[in-house]
This record gives structure tokens, sequence and C-alpha cells, in this order.
């Protein structure tokens, strides 16, 4: 019998197993397909690095840089050049740099005169009273206005969610925004005060945390974990269900069409919430409805190489995000080859574009083919780019990122009760707890201390989120 069995073997399942390998478990990862990652995906497209999952992290945790180390990774571990730091939103058919500095929003043409002082008005508006009912559009229109909804938040959330601000609840979604709130009263007083706190604790924000990934792409660190963790990783074995047993659980596998049952103290399930749902749904009916209702909305993930003398816009920044009153057919663009090395060279630049998400699923209506061509017509206008691609490699994601929407509380109440209800058996994954890769690496030691308490002390210890 396995102590201790993992459902899935992305970044949250694998780095909950290395801890718990090293503390000397005995475990086994359970992978429904023939490669580990999950999300995390690192191709080669011409000469260069095309990651069709996450292309960086943001270096959150301490516990980021301790994987690293341990894994021998620092030859690896990239940090972003400094000019990624500048991130363009296009308005009226033009990149505006998002100021970072207060002389920059004075001078900034991204926010008309009383777009701004809508904005210097926030430090004066009350607080909301609930912020799990309340949306991240509600909460920035009420803060700082339609205009920076519009312009900053809206291109943003479709960053990092692939979402839709109307949708997204705040205090799921982006719990320490709506915290600020909560305990200072507003954004900007939560801002000074704040940084004043982390000042004395010597603690960096996540505004400040820098931007990584590694020379070869992001899959480096999950390939190195899967190394790690070789004689315990199970491949191509999809798990079916989990029976419950006295003092154990049965994980009932699927491995060509023939089951077959792996005995376990304690599971941990990281597949995404569609898949746990099923996985669950005979111990709990309740959590199946709450699980299987999580929306994952379609992105595409399209790279495009272009000759360099052909681009008219300076590659001086991160790229840009494009608000959804702009009517353009998709939601931003990477310049990869300005934040990372290996991402192009003298003579080629390499662009990942996004399309789709909760925004514009609609998109996929329309033939593959057609939507490329429409996107790269209009990436091409706003680059100023006169020639066609000299190649495209893309990544349909079906389901991409699990969308934390207004009242998701129910379902993070749901998970809470099954865990207790059925004792040994934990959920995880990028469902619970925040989508980022930072976020799954904080997770994964939080799983760690739950599974080796329940395992070798036969406590239950409820799930908490992290939030700093
Ligand atoms: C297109 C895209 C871009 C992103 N960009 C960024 C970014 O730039 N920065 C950032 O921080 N984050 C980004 N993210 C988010 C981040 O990559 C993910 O949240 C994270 O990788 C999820 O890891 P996970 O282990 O929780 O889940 P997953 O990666 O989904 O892993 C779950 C695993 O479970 C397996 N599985 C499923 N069902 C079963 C079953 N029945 N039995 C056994 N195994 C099963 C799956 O095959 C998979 O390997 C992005 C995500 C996507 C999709």
């Amino acid at each position: 019998m396995e102590e201790i069995v993992i459902v899935g073997s992305g970044l949250t399942g694998l780095a909950t197993a290395y801890w718990l390998k090293k503390d000397g478990f005995k475990i086994k990862v359970i992978e429904s397909t023939s490669v580990t990652g999950g999300n995390i995906k690192t191709e080669k497209h011409q000469n260069f690095i095309f990651d069709t999952g996450p292309n960086s992290g943001l270096e959150t945790t301490p516990l980021i840089k301790k994987l690293v180390d341990e894994l021998q990774l620092n030859e690896e571990f990239i940090y972003a050049n400094k000019s990624a730091n500048k991130r363009y939103i296009l308005r009226n058919n033009v990149l505006h740099p998002l100021p970072l500095n207060p002389v920059d929003f004075i001078f900034s043409k991204l926010f008309s005169t009383k777009g701004k002082f809508r904005i210097l008005m926030e430090p004066f508006i009350g607080k909301s009273k609930d912020g799990y009912y309340q949306s991240v559009a509600e909460f920035v229109r009420r803060r700082l206005g339609q205009e920076f909804l519009d312009y900053a938040i809206n291109p943003f959330v479709s960053g990092v969610f692939a979402g839709d601000p109307e949708n997204l609840s705040v205090k799921s979604a982006f719990p320490k925004l709506y915290r600020l709130e909560e305990l200072y009263g507003g954004l900007f007083k939560g801002m000074i005060k704040g940084a004043k706190e982390r000042k004395r604790r010597a603690e960096k924000s996540k505004q400040s945390a820098a931007m990584f990934s590694f020379k070869n792409g992001m899959s480096v660190l999950t390939k190195s974990l899967s190394y790690f963790l070789k004689d315990e990783i199970l491949l191509n074995h999809r798990v079916e269900k989990i029976v419950k047993d006295t003092n154990k659980f049965k994980v009932i596998t699927n491995i060509n069409n023939s089951l077959k049952e792996i005995e376990a103290k304690a599971i941990l399930v990281t597949a995404p919430a569609y898949f746990t749902a099923e996985i669950l749904k005979d111990l709990d009916g309740y959590l199946f409805n709450q699980l299987n209702s999580i929306y994952y909305p379609p992105v595409l993930v399209l790279n495009a190489i272009y000759r360099k003398e052909k681009i008219g816009q300076a590659l001086d920044g991160f790229g840009f995000l494009i608000p959804e009153k702009e009517n353009k057919s998709f939601l931003g663009a990477i310049w990869n080859d300005s934040i990372f090395p290996n991402r192009g060279d003298e003579n080629f630049a390499s662009f990942t574009i996004f399309v789709g998400g909760a925004r514009q699923a609609e998109i996929f209506n329309k033939d593959l083919n057609e939507i490329i061509n429409i996107v790269l017509f209009e990436f091409e206008g706003i680059m100023k780019i006169n020639s066609q691609p000299e190649s495209i490699k893309y990544k349909l994601w079906e389901k991409a990122i699990p969308q934390y929407t207004i009242g998701y509380i129910e379902k993070e109440f749901a998970m809470t009760a099954f865990e207790q209800r059925n004792q040994g058996i934990f959920l995880g994954g990028n469902y619970r707890g925040g989508i980022s890769v930072g976020d799954c690496i904080k997770n994964s030691l939080i799983h760690y201390e739950r599974l080796s308490n329940f395992v070798k002390n036969n406590l239950f210890i409820e799930y908490t989120r992290e939030i700093n």
C-alpha cells in the first residue's frame, strides 16, 4: 500500500510529491497522459522556445528559489529583462505604455484627464460590504471609475485569467486587492501602509516580484521535478474513481481499458475540476455539481515569427494587452524576444498571441484558419509589420484556466465540506487557492503539510489559502 497517491502530474502534483518524497513518504503520482507537466509545455518553434502554457512566473514565494536551488537549476533559471516591466495597452489603435509612476501617470495618454481625476478620488471611496458576490468590475468601477476598469483592469484580467472582470469574484480571484480595501479602507492607502509594513518585515510585494523563466522554457522545472520522481510517476494511468475502504482508499485507474487498484492512506487530487468532479462523483453529488460547473474558457496560443527588419514597432517591453472596448479579435501579445533570451535572434523575433478566453469564447465558432488569418492581420496592423510571418505554430487549449466567478465561495465551501466528510482525500489543483505558477508552488507546501500531518499524526488540517 502507498502512503500517499497524487492524482495528476501538473506543477501542483509534482511539487507536492517533491516535498513528500524528500520527507521519506512512500508515494505514487498518477498521470492520465503520456507526459508530465500538465499546463506547462515547452516546444521548439524554428530555433526558438515556445511555451504553449505559462511563459513565465512571478517570484512571489521563496519556495521557487528553494526548488531551483535544490534541483540544481541555477544555470537554467533566468529573470526577465528590465524592459519587460513596460507593458502596453491598446487605445484607439495606438499602443500606450501603462504608467508605472506618478509622473508617467500625469503625462500618460492612456487615460483622459477626467479618468485620471476619477482614479485620484480612490482614497475617498468607502468600503464595500461583501466581496464574494462582488465582481472585479463592480469593485474597480466603484473605487477607480469606468475608464480605469476599461483600460487597465479589463485587459489585465484577460492577461491573467483569460477572464472577464464582469464575471470574476473580486474576493476569490484577486483576494489581495480585496484585502487592501478590507484592511486599510482603500487601495492607495493599503499600498502605502502595506509597503511600510513589508519594509519593516523586509518582504517583497507581488507587484515587485521578479518575473522568471528558464533558458529552455518553463517545462525545465516540471521535467526536473519529474526526473526526481521518476520511480514514483505512473504515466498513462487515468484515475476513474476513488473508493473508501476501512482506514484506506482504493484508487481505481484505467490503463488501456484494463482497471487496476492502487491502495493509499491519503490522496491528493490535482486534476482539473471537471475531471476531479468525475473521479469523486460517487462520493459526493453536490461536490460534483460545484466542481463540474467551474468554467474553463478556450484559449488559442499562437506563436508567430517575423523578420525584425519588417517590424515598425519598437520591441521595448513585455508586449501589449487589448481592452474589450477596442473590439479586436485577440486578447494581446507577448514580445518574447525582448523578455528572455532564446526567444529570437538578431534577424527574427517571436511573438505569442492569445485569442479567446472568457471575453471572446464565441470566436471559436469560426474555422481555426480563418481565426488565425484575422488575428494575424490585426496583429500586423498594430505592430506595423509589413509582411507575413515566417512561420507560425499554435496550441488550442479547449479548457484553459478555471474562472473564479461570482459566488465561487460556494464551491470553496463544498470542497472544505467534502474534505471534512471524507478525511484523507484532499483537493488541490489550480481551481483552488490561485491559478498562477507561484500560487501552485505555494499551495504545494500547504498540501504537503496537510498530507504529512494526516498520514504521520492522524491530524486533519483544514485548507487555508495563503494571501500575502
Ligand atoms: C494557456 C495558459 C497560459 C498560462 N500562463 C500563465 C503564466 O504566464 N503565468 C502563470 O503564473 N500561470 C499561467 N498559467 C496558469 C498555470 O500554468 C496553471 O494554473 C498551472 O500550471 C496548473 O497546474 P496544476 O498542476 O494545478 O494543473 P494541471 O497543469 O492542469 O495538471 C493537472 C494534471 O492532471 C492530469 N489529469 C487529469 N485528469 C486525470 C485523471 N483522471 N487521472 C490522472 N491524471 C489526470 C492532467 O493530465 C494534468 O497533467 C497559464 C495556463 C494556461 C492554460
